[in-house]
């Protein structure tokens, strides 16, 4: 063997010093691409590139044994680890400027450590697509002056037209598209060329925006002055702010209580010290009532809500990251919205599911605002009628002090305005209920009380289309999705079955599909059918229908609330789409058509959630001196969340509901994740799920970890778009110990070619 040779392949050679020192003089890059990895690679960043290249980049990088060209984040860049293998090399340098800035950079680093996903997910998922393909903008040549040629021009007689233009660009002082020159010097594009062949001007490539988004104008409105109450609550949040340092603040007011002028008036002084406030909320409540608030009181409001094109998106993406932006309003993935000198985070209905995304990286806004807050040294405040019982652990006395949040309650309505009645009533003995129809004896008299006394009525059901399930009187089959284990959905407006997780449609069936006999019967109420109930009952009410089968075209939502806000409509009735958000002094009644639809959900927060919605349903009337009532059909009348709700008594129920998940050691006292294994062949994904079961079983032996494994089980939802699934339920006693699970099984666990796995941390949706 010869020396050289043996320089290279003994293991335990020490480093020439020439080539040590070389090695210094070379940078490195970290990159951490799409993958659920948990670490980056390092990439050697090649000569030509040093001067271009960014923390916060897109790269190309050759990637795995095959060198395939994969697109990468550049995460760090410095001297090359001591590693054994040679480096690749970045082959190319995808942006301009970085994407991210180095404070995104460490938000979504702990991102993908607490959502158990990898770095380069987590940055390729949060960056608006639009922004990654730089929509909306195109290269457009610009002309300037080249370096010497003031000087240069000098010493040569140029022609008058030549001149003119030298004159104009040198006058401009920035650069000039040729349709601006030619204007400015009057001439043609000639002298331009002319200039140019002399080497006194240069030509250069700029991306510009294709279009400019008009900011709307609003009338101006002054702050309100405050009531007690809103006072108290701002001069926390003010405290807070004015400390410099993170504190997340629990703002539980009533609906009504005026939460969203104290928000209004915190930002206030967050602009006045030139920064900038996140206000989250519900995807839903982004209604133009909402977003006209905001705009009344601020110059420059961003909102960012699920129609923007793509360009669009960009073009408020570069606002915010050049500070032009004082409030950015929009929903959970507005939480990472570019702002440079972020001042405060709101998050408005903190209990709305909405918050948690289901698709990687599954992160919980309010978990990732709190670590964004808390990085910065500035406030978090989370409003809501109904805080979720994560954030009311928070404030219990046992609590320790880093995991605590400052409570500030707002217990009366503005212009003390008394909180709705609610009438809980039984459907079990009700006479038209056991007939098949949806509205009891006692809504009816309600709604003819109320149309007569020229008010409105909002009826809310959970379920769309017409009847939810469709059902076999001689087998006893219920006919589901051939691709989903879910019963379709008579949609009769539309004539179809539906089925309403994969949107399959089929034809109404004449015959069962597992015994061939005819008769098919449809059972169950969805809005479509509570609507032909409604026209035939109150034919002489106009009544109109919001869920998401009817307000498919942008705009609708606008057009169906401005007819019912101008009377046209008496009685507005929908899915969850009205029962937030909406304030109309004229609605004197509420009806919910069934309460049990969410109780009965194999969901370890359905009590939580009747709660929350009756809450919230019943916010809706009350709001004027017309006062207003509200009625809710239930067959478990006695249900402690129903009773609980009935009294607006989110204090009791909350205890209630706490002492027993402390009893059954399930969130907020357990850490859970949830784990998904999804495929085409039953046996292969449930082979995956048995062997991953196994394999955690043995590490959380071995390394003594305290977590629970519950499973694999077939899911809820057995099949979903022709894929089988199981799942796991992971129970820790903290986040540490599942994120020892993850680097030391889960990450590279491998998986049947066709078998897909997730792991959800914290999951809020269990089916
Ligand atoms: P919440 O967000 O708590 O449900 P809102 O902020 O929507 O409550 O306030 C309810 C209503 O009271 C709104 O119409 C709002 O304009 C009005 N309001 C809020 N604060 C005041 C105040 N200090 N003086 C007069 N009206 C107020
Ligand atoms: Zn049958
Ligand atoms: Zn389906």
């Amino acid at each position: 063997m010869s020396q050289q040779q043996q320089l290279f392949d003994d293991e335990s050679a020490q480093p020439i010093p020439w080539e040590e020192a070389a090695a210094n003089d070379r940078l490195s890059a970290e990159i951490v691409v799409n993958r659920p990895l948990s670490t980056g690679f390092h990439y050697l960043v090649p000569d030509g590139l040093r001067e271009r290249l960014q923390p916060g980049m897109r790269v190309e990088i050759p990637f795995g044994r095959g060198n395939r060209k994969t697109t990468g984040f550049c995460v760090a860049i410095g001297p090359p680890p001591k590693l054994r293998q040679r480096l690749k090399e970045v082959a190319s340098v995808l942006d301009s400027e970085p994407l991210v800035s180095a404070e995104m950079l460490e938000l979504t680093a702990w991102i993908a450590d607490r959502y158990l996903c990898g770095w380069g997910q987590v940055l390729e998922s949060i960056i608006p697509a639009g922004v990654k393909k730089k929509a909306g903008t195109r290269t457009v040549q610009f002309f300037t002056v080249a370096d010497d040629a003031v000087h240069a021009a000098e010493s040569q007689k140029l022609p008058a037209k030549q001149r003119t233009v030298l004159d104009v660009l040198i006058e401009a002082g920035a650069p000039m598209r040729a349709d601006e020159i030619c204007a400015a010097a009057d001439c043609g594009t000639a002298p331009i060329q002319g200039l140019r062949k002399k080497g006194l001007i240069q030509a250069i490539r700029q991306r510009v925006d294709v279009q400019e988004i008009e900011t709307r104008r609003v009338e101006r409105e002054e702050d309100l002055s405050l009531n007690d109450e809103q006072a108290v609550a701002l001069s926390s949040i003010l405290t807070q702010l004015r400390s410099g340092k993170h504190r997340t603040l629990l703002l539980h007011g009533v609906t009504g209580s005026g939460k969203t002028e104290v928000y209004m008036q915190a930002i206030r002084e967050v602009v006045s010290y030139g920064r900038q406030a996140i206000v989250l909320v519900p995807e839903i409540s982004l209604t133009p009532q909402t977003i006209r608030r905001f705009r009344t009181r601020f110059d420059s409001v961003a909102v960012l809500h699920s129609h923007l094109s793509d360009s669009e998106r960009h073009w408020y993406w570069q606002q915010i990251a050049r500070g032009a932006v004082q409030v950015v309003v929009g929903a959970r993935s507005a939480v990472f919205a570019p702002t440079p000198n972020l001042g405060i985070i709101i998050i408005d209905e903190e209990h709305e599911t909405t918050f948690k995304q289901d698709t990687t990286p599954r992160y919980h806004a309010r978990e990732v605002a709190q670590q964004r807050a808390m990085l910065r040294g500035i406030p978090l405040v989370l409003g809501t009628a109904t805080p979720t019982l994560e954030s009311w652990r928070r404030v219990q006395r046992d609590i320790a002090p880093e995991h605590s949040y400052e409570l500030i309650s707002m217990k009366k309505r503005v212009e003390m305005l008394l909180l709705p009645p609610v009438t809980i009533v039984d459907t079990r003995n009700d006479p038209s209920i056991s007939k098949g129809y949806s509205i009891g004896r006692a809504l009816r008299t309600a709604i003819q009380a109320t149309l007569k006394d020229r008010g409105q009525v909002i009826l809310f059901l959970n379920v769309r289309g017409f009847s939810p399930v469709v059902w076999c009187r001689a087998c006893g089959g219920g006919v589901k999705c051939p691709n989903c284990d879910i019963t379709l959905t008579f949609h009769r407006d539309r004539k179809i079955l539906l089925c309403h997780f994969c949107d399959l449609e089929t034809e109404p069936l004449s015959q069962c599909p597992q015994c061939n006999s005819p008769g098919l019967q449809y059972f169950g109420t969805g809005t479509q059918k509570l609507e032909q109930e409604i026209k035939s009952m109150f034919p002489g009410a106009n009544c109109l229908r919001m869920d998401s089968d009817s307000m498919r075209r942008h705009g609708s939502h606008e057009e169906a609330l401005d007819a019912f806000r101008n009377g046209d409509v008496q009685i507005l009735l929908g899915t969850q789409m009205i029962a937030k958000g909406l304030d109309f002094p004229n609605v004197t009644l509420v009806g919910v058509i069934d309460a049990d639809t969410i109780l009965h959900q194999p969901d370890l927060r359905s009590t939580e959630r009747t709660f929350h919605l009756i809450a919230q349903v019943a916010g809706r009337t009350g709001r004027s001196s017309r006062g207003g009532r509200v009625l809710v059909q239930s067959a478990n009348p006695s249900e402690p969340a129903i009773q609980f709700a009935s009294q607006h008594d989110f204090v009791s129920f909350a205890q209630h509901e706490l002492q027993h998940r402390r009893a059954l050691v399930v969130p907020p006292f357990a850490q859970l994740a949830r784990i998904i294994l999804r495929g085409p062949v039953e046996s292969v994904v449930l082979g995956d799920a048995e062997r991953m079961a196994e394999e955690l079983r043995k590490t959380i032996e071995q390394q003594e970890l305290r977590v629970r494994v519950l499973g694999p089980a077939p899911a809820p939802i057995a099949k979903l778009k022709t894929n089988f699934r199981f799942h796991m339920q992971l129970t820790a006693s903290s986040i540490q110990e599942l994120k020892k699970l993850w680097h030391s099984t889960l990450c590279e666990f491998s998986v049947a070619p066709q078998v897909e796995f997730v792991v959800d941390v914290d999951p809020t949706n269990m089916r």
